[in-house]
């Protein structure tokens, strides 16, 4: 492609996007309610597990209106497994908020898109773009990263200023023509070729405009001037089976999880075996009066969420039939066989698939 006025970095996008574009099947709509659907799913999603949960939550829910009357227990069952369950509920009341101040249409401008919860400057930029021709570059982390060693932007990425200059930059380069297909090509492009570590650069068809391979300097950008800083948690899960039941509680903390299922809990500062959680009140108070319990050694996991790192033990407690248990009032006694009804995080999930 070469069109006057148009920047010769975009033409090489659209030209290498043409040849090397994924089919996937938000890529074969301009339904705004999929497009947006497909993009909140693939934040921090790889496409594959992406495409799946795609196709799960538009066979549950096909339109506006049908995911705003349902329950968020419903949304966050079909969310399940994909971790971040803020993106769900968001979905959710973003599709309340449609039906009863737009109709049941999401918005066409820009304005009106951001004005959704959940929906920040990426997804009313990629909506707006991808299913209504509107000019809005799109700036996520693919175009970050290329965006900054192409233009060898100093200033770092994770500041206001920093930002600022990419996002400039990406709508300095944006077309008039289509600039939804130019979008998903420059973080295609961002994706496949200027990956985050080992990037492509003797395939990049950008070679010749960028000044950090020229500087050989690639690794260096983007600059940035904070490290995430990572929080440690300990976890102690009690799978409690008596008879038939087995027991659950809500979370409804403002922390993570909000809202999902859980086994009883032991939270600790640090690391503790069995014998320190015996001496804790929460302990006591769950397991109190109760002459005998089989536990099996606790199955551990780790989970890493973007901020936090949780170490895990899932106990396993058998408690006998015959003896009354009656655990504190926030915990529900549910059948076993009904445990997959309820929503539970990735981590609750993986462990459910290894019993
Ligand atoms: Fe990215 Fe390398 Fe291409 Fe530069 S040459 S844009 S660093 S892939």
């Amino acid at each position: 492609m070469s069109v006057k006025n148009v920047h010769p970095i975009t033409c090489r996008l659209i030209d290498w996007y043409s040849e090397h574009k994924r089919e996937l099947p938000w890529r074969e709509t301009k339904d705004p309610y999929r497009i947006w659907i497909s993009e909140v799913i693939l934040q921090q999603t790889r496409i594959d597990q992406g495409r799946a949960y795609y196709h799960r939550f538009i066979d549950q829910f096909p339109d506006v209106r049908t995911l705003a009357a349902a329950s968020e227990e419903e949304v966050l069952k079909v969310w399940q497994g994909l971790g971040y369950y803020s993106r769900a509920r968001n979905l959710h009341q973003a599709a309340r908020q449609i039906v009863s101040s737009h109709n049941g249409q999401l918005p066409s401008s820009y304005s009106g898109l951001i004005a959704l919860k959940g929906v920040g400057a990426y997804t009313a930029a990629a909506i707006a773009s991808i299913a209504f021709g509107q000019p809005h570059a799109v700036v996520d982390g693919n175009v970050y990263r290329l965006l900054t060693r192409l233009f060898a932007i100093e200033t770092p990425v994770d500041t206001p200023a920093g930002k600022k200059a990419t996002a400039e930059i990406a709508q300095s380069l944006l077309p008039e023509e289509d600039p939804g297909e130019y979008n998903q090509a420059i973080m295609d492009f961002g994706s496949q070729i200027c990956r985050p570590t080992q990037p492509r650069c003797s395939d990049c068809v950008l070679q010749a405009y960028c000044q950090a391979f020229a500087a050989n300097a690639v690794s260096a950008y983007p600059v940035k001037i904070r490290k995430t800083k990572i929080r440690k948690r300990y976890f102690h899960y009690f799978h409690i089976l008596h008879g038939d039941r087995t027991y659950l509680q809500k979370r409804d903390r403002s922390d993570i999880w909000k809202n999902l299922y859980e086994f009883p809990l032991i939270e600790t500062e640090q690391d503790a075996d069995f014998a320190q959680l015996e001496q804790s009140s929460t302990f006591r108070q769950l397991f109190s009066n109760l002459p005998t319990l089989q536990i099996d050694p606790p199955l551990m996991l780790r989970h890493q969420l973007t901020h936090q790192l949780i170490h895990t033990r899932f106990y396993r407690v058998t408690i006998p039939e015959e003896a009354p248990f009656t655990p504190p009032g926030e915990i529900l006694s549910i059948l076993q066989e009904a445990l997959p009804v309820y929503p539970v995080s990735r981590l609750t999930h993986k462990y459910l698939e290894t019993i």
